[in-house]
């Protein structure tokens, strides 16, 4: 569904990412993982038009969307929720699942509040409520309904579970696999890499820049390096 080929971006003269090959097929879940400063925001971004890669091939459903604008990526079919989350907190939580819609041409808008409701009760409980007031838990459930609410084919998640208490920490990767299963392919940056290699197909590492080891995720879980490395030697 989406192949990258030799993409690279740099910000000035710093080469953030490089020369990297990527493929996530149509239905499934592909992390990517990585230490901090490893690269993975800046992949993402450069996916969506929000960077510009100075180099490469982004194929999305077999159309070139490396240089497009972010919101023609969007019409494609390609939501990411951002690292941070980005919730408009002095928006109520109506307000920001609608602004993840403003793209639609189609009038279905209602259906689709109705589904991300339906998938995360606490969101329509808390509608009137300023997207600020809630738990980190919330907003990252408002981000990810945000981004449904343009009716993604490929959903790109960055860290959602960062900062989260554990138990919630499940309830999103439990999430991720409804939304997956539902037929959303999923691309993932994790530094949960136990959970993201539990729940993906196909992983690929990040190491200053460069993709240093792919495979299904359970060989990438295996991989001594990546044990040693991220999974705390077990
Ligand atoms: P993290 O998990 O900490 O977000 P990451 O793997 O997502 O890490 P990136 O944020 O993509 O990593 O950063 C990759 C490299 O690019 C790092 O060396 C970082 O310092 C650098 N970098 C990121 N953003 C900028 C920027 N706006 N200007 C200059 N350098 C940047």
């Amino acid at each position: 569904m989406l192949n990258i080929k030799g993409l690279s971006t740099s910000y000035g003269s710093i080469k953030a990412i490089k020369e990297i090959d990527l493929d996530v097929p149509q239905g499934s879940i592909v992390s990517l993982i990585g230490a901090n400063g490893a690269g993975k925001t800046t992949t993402m971004k450069s996916l969506v038009g929000l960077l510009k890669p100075q180099s490469g091939l982004v194929k999305f459903l077999d159309q070139e969307i490396r240089g497009l604008a972010p919101h023609k990526i969007v019409s494609l079919g390609i939501s990411l929720v951002p690292e941070g989350r980005n919730i408009l907190s002095g928006m109520t939580v109506l307000e920001n699942l609608e602004m993840g819609a403003y793209q639609r041409k189609d009038p279905d808008v209602q259906g689709d509040l109705k589904k991300v409701f339906q998938r995360f009760p606490i969101l329509e409980e808390r509608r009137q409520q300023l997207g600020g007031t809630l738990s980190g838990g919330q907003q990252q459930m408002l981000a990810i309904g945000r981004a449904l609410m343009a009716r993604p084919k490929l959903l790109l998640l960055d860290e959602p579970s960062m900062g989260l208490a554990p138990l919630v920490v499940s309830d999103i990767f439990r999430v991720i696999q409804e939304i997956n299963a539902e037929g959303t392919t999923i691309l993932l940056v994790e530094q949960n890499v136990r959970q993201a290699l539990k729940i993906a197909n196909y992983a690929y590492v990040l190491e200053t820049g460069k993709i240093v080891l792919h495979g299904t995720a359970e060989e990438v879980a295996k991989n001594p390096r990546v044990m040693e490395a991220y999974l705390g030697g077990a």
